[in-house]
């Protein structure tokens, strides 16, 4: 059996294993090339253990939640994908859970409101899995992650794992100790959730509201959320309507028409043809107002 053999037999152990799987099925952009390997893993226990394999064989793993935040090249991800869809939850008791890190943000935010439980009416809304909240601390409409993660477990290079305080994991606005590489190359396998016992129906009239503002703010089809961060100065979208790019195009990629921070995929958009608006944007905003506007959508593979 050769190296590469040896890895897909390992990996099989974990979960299902596609080759030159096309990413473009796997992020709400609807874009990028082939993942050389695709593991669909359904267990925190075989996401460290297919993590685990892939590095002892030298190979570049990426975690991937719902990819509602990524922009993933044409050329595609070398090495192994991640499709983490581990969604196990355990009710501690006094309102708090250990949740892995592959449920639903948005669907365990509803349920918690549902049942009367406060702290993620603002997360009703918000695409993707528990693992990529924690790596951005997701928020919206004054609330964050942060306000109700107690703790994450977190998987090290070397295969072992360790719960880490949610003090420890460097929380900002949207971004963690993982993306400012403190914990380069780790995977968040599981989360403790601290909630407040509320009231359930002004609980849900609140998500219906924040579901009323997002729906009148934001366009609808494929995309990744905002593609950069409100620098100080002003909100992005601000600064790249007053540079004339509200409604751009560049192939069938487009800056929303709706709100400019959004950039959309309006049938068979590249990744190529996203990274020029961005970089058109992120020039135009630079040389009129002399802000460096920073992404928030990650890109990600070879460009
Ligand atoms: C329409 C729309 C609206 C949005 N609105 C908001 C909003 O209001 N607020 C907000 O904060 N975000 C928003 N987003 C962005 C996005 O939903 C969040 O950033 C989300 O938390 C990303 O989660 P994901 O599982 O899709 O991550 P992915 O896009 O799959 O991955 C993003 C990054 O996180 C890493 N990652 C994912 N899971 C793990 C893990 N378990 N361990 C280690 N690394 C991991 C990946 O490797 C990658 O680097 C929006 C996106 C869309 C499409």
């Amino acid at each position: 059996m050769t190296a590469p053999e040896r890895l897909v037999a390992q990996l099989e152990a974990a979960g299902e294993v596609r080759r030159a799987e096309p990413m473009s099925r796997h992020t709400t952009f609807g874009i990028g090339g082939p993942a050389d390997i695709f593991v669909t893993v359904r267990s925190a226990a075989a996401l460290a253990r297919a993590a685990t394999a892939a590095r002892e064989a030298g190979a570049e793993i990426f975690v991937l939640g719902s990819g509602s935040n990524i922009l993933v090249s044409d050329a595609g991800i070398r090495g192994v994908v991640l499709d983490n869809r581990s969604m196990a939850e355990r009710d501690q008791g006094g309102a708090r859970y250990l949740v892995e890190s592959g449920v639903s943000f948005a669907a365990f935010a509803r349920r918690m409101c549902r049942l009367g439980l406060d702290g993620l009416a603002w997360a009703a809304g918000i695409p993707g899995t528990l693992g990529g909240a924690v790596v951005y601390n997701a928020g919206a409409y004054g609330g964050c992650l942060a306000d109700v993660l107690s703790r994450a477990r977190i998987l090290h290079r070397d295969g072992s794992d360790r719960w880490v305080d949610a003090s420890e994991l460097g929380l900002v606005y949207r971004g963690s100790a993982l993306t400012r590489e403190r914990f380069p190359g780790q995977a968040v396998l599981e989360c403790e959730l601290s909630l407040t016992p509320g009231d359930a129906a002004a609980i849900t009239a609140r998500v219906a509201e924040f579901d009323r503002r997002r729906l009148a703010a934001q366009p609808r089809g494929r995309n990744a959320g905002s593609m950069f961060k409100n620098p100080p100065e002003s909100p992005a979208w601000k600064l790249i309507e007053a540079v004339g790019l509200r409604g751009a195009r560049r192939g069938d990629a487009a800056i929303s028409e709706k709100h400019c921070n959004f950039f959309t995929n309006e049938g068979a958009a590249r990744a190529a043809d996203v990274a020029a608006l961005v970089g058109e944007a992120e020039r135009r905003v630079r040389e009129s107002f002399g802000v460096t506007l920073e992404r928030e959508v990650a890109f990600v593979g070879a460009w």
